[in-house]
């Protein structure tokens, strides 16, 4: 057996790596199934995050795992460089169906920060293509995150990130003021009722700036990584509408929102507001194979096809763009998911999670509660250092059997939606336990 504590060789990504070497014996994932991981001491533990927000149908669900091994024995891989599968093109279709109506073109890529870099590259291209090649400005948000390309770094709004890179970040790029106010919204269950108004910082970016100089605006409906920032009521409908009246293009990034999370195929539909290009990964294929893709409107998609021609219309794509296995998974994950009708069972789970999760508000350190559909996070106040405390709380509730995510001083909770009533409910009382061990 390897030595998984001899970090020679193996660079982990988002990780510690000098730390984890400490801690390496309770953190070795051997196995999976539905909600549970076993580590290789024999320990399970509930997947409160599913995955990294992927695995939302629980672990190796016996119909993807099933797709995925009957794809690998027919058709293992196929270029999408001038030849075709039959099953993309069908995913390409049902996913058109699912996304809000006017969102009808699909482009497969492998992850969140393809689709993201993806989809920018067809709003500048799109603007160039109807002849309007002077609109090259993209508007983020702060602690937006989009990915680690260098677009998705450019327009998301992570410091540490942005500060590293700063030469290689695309010109151009505004932010949006975040949404996240302990002061005016704290403890908000669902939608915020305050805050919509800071849409209207968009205006103030099209005096400065000019419309005519402006691409696009990327947002995620809700923020994941940031933890789990809930937008306000009306807020995402002013931005829609400031991006209407000005020929803006707006892209919801729906990398984690997609497939269901908010209780709606997308958050789109969720929130009630219908951008012009989407992102997706994650829950298209429950994190089985490597996956993510871009929705485009009919029209965008059409400015690429009549524009002037070239061998291709839109010079882009990846090895692995539509991969065959990717796609066999997507359509068992899809075929699960309108069988059990997942965004109505996370539309039923959602107020059990709400109600658990602010169930932690009188514990100590707390200073935030937020939900919606199933994403929650518990905001607490900074020990010694930042960060700290999380990582205590995350140690804690590891050794209590259950994963979570901490970002800061947050910690996230996005549990399967396969999860039952009684899961729900012991995941946060185990919270509990790890916020009081933590200190
Ligand atoms: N966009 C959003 C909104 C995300 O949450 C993430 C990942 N959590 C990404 C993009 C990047 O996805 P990936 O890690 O698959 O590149």
């Amino acid at each position: 057996m390897t030595d998984t504590t001899d970090l020679s060789h193996y660079w982990m990504p988002f990780t510690h790596n000098r730390y984890f070497r400490e801690h390496h014996a309770y953190r070795m994932l051997a196995s999976a199934e539905g909600a549970y991981y076993t580590t290789t001491e024999g320990q399970r533990l509930f997947d409160g995050l599913s995955g990294l927000w992927c695995c939302g149908l629980g672990h190796r669900q016996p119909r993807v795992v099933k797709a995925i091994q009957q794809q690998a024995d027919t058709l293992d891989y196929a270029t999408a460089f001038q030849m075709g599968h039959e099953p993309v093109f069908r995913l390409a279709q049902r996913i058109a169906k699912l996304a809000p109506q006017g969102l009808d073109h699909v482009f497969f890529v492998n992850s969140g920060s393809e689709a993201v870099d993806t989809a920018l590259k067809i709003a500048l291209a799109y603007h160039r293509a109807r002849g309007d090649a002077s609109r090259t400005r993209l508007i983020g948000r702060e602690k937006g995150y989009h990915g680690v390309g260098f677009g998705g770094i450019s327009v998301g709004g992570m410091v540490a990130n942005r500060k590293l890179y700063a030469p290689a970040m695309i010109p151009g790029v505004d932010h949006l003021p975040h949404t996240h106010n302990l002061k005016e919204m704290a403890f908000s269950r669902g939608q915020p009722g305050w805050g919509s108004h800071l849409a209207d910082e968009l205006e103030r970016m099209v005096q400065l700036h000019d419309a005519s100089t402006i691409a696009a605006v990327i947002v995620e409906p809700m923020q994941g990584s940031a933890g789990v920032v809930i937008p306000p009521v009306g807020y995402l409908q002013r931005l829609r509408d400031i991006c209407t009246k000005h020929g803006i293009l707006l892209i919801f990034d729906e990398v984690i929102t997609g497939f269901g999370r908010m209780g709606a195929m997308f958050g789109a539909q969720a929130f009630d507001v219908t951008p012009d290009i989407i992102t997706f990964a994650k829950g298209v294929n429950n994190g089985a194979v490597p996956m993510g893709g871009v929705i485009v409107r009919d029209d965008i998609h059409k400015a690429f096809m009549t524009g002037p021609e070239h061998m291709v219309e839109f010079f882009h794509g990846y090895t692995y763009s539509g991969h065959p296995l990717a796609v066999a998974a997507a359509h068992a994950t899809l075929d699960v998911y309108a069988e059990q009708d997942t965004p109505a069972r996370v539309r039923e789970l959602a107020p059990v999670l709400e109600d658990a999760v602010h169930g932690l508000r009188s514990e100590a350190n707390v200073i935030d509660i937020r939900n919606f559909g199933l994403a929650a996070a518990v905001e607490l106040s900074a020990a010694d250092k930042p960060g700290l405390r999380a990582v205590r709380i995350f140690e804690e509730s590891l050794k209590r059997g259950l994963l979570v995510r901490f970002t800061g001083d947050i910690i996230v909770l996005a549990p399967p939606f396969i999860a039952s009533t009684d899961e729900i409910w012991q995941m946060t009382e185990t919270l509990k336990e790890a916020i009081k061990a933590a200190g």
